[in-house]
């Protein structure tokens, strides 16, 4: 079981099988015997079904790696919960119907940085990792736009919701619009 724990993408999960399939390692990994319900988090043990979950990883020994997941869907027995059924997540892997796991993303995302899209996608095929240039592409621009807004709303925290203490806890934009608030009623007092 240990040997087959290196194979797995992500902590914890459960590495039931790796095998070479054609050109590729393919690594099969299942579900574990208990969920927590997405909704309410109440934990079940009553699975409903299986579906399985293809996704790409990083290569080994220069050949690609295909992650097959059986994900179970299970019954909330939560019965003031809405949710009736739900899918088991796998956080570390990857976000919900993801085609490739977190680390292979990131990968993808720091040659599309570096390279740009074709030449990675060249790259990345040569590595073992079969990855579509506008893959790359979707990845570094999905990237840009997440960093844009992220300063965004770091840059709107700071100004408009940030609390000063020394200009009486309120945000700094409350405390420029006061300023000139009082600049204005000045004249009129005078
Ligand atoms: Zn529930």
């Amino acid at each position: 079981m240990e040997a087959l724990a290196v194979w797995s993408p992500a902590p914890r999960l459960n590495v039931t099988k790796v095998e070479r399939e054609n050109s590729r390692w393919l690594v099969v990994i299942s579900g574990r015997e208990r969920a927590c319900c997405l909704l309410c988090g109440v934990q079940s043990r009553s699975r409903h079904s299986f579906y399985v979950w293809t996704l790409g990883d990083l290569s080994a020994q220069g050949i690609p790696v295909t992650i097959r997941v059986r994900v179970g869907r299970w019954r909330c027995r939560n019965e003031r919960c809405d949710r009736h059924i739900f899918p088991e997540r796998f956080p570390g892997l990857a976000g919900p119907s993801a085609r490739q796991t977190d680390r292979l993303a990131e990968i993808v995302r720091l040659f599309g940085h570096g390279a740009g899209g074709r030449p990675s996608g060249r790259l990345m095929v040569r590595l073992g990792m079969r990855v579509s240039d506008s893959t790359i592409l979707r990845r570094v621009k999905h990237h840009a736009e997440a960093v844009e807004l992220a300063t965004f709303e770091w840059v709107d925290w700071f100004n408009h919701r940030r609390l000063l203490e020394p200009i009486g806890n309120i945000p700094p934009a409350e405390a420029e619009a006061r300023y000139y608030e009082h600049l204005n009623e000045l004249p009129m007092a005078a």
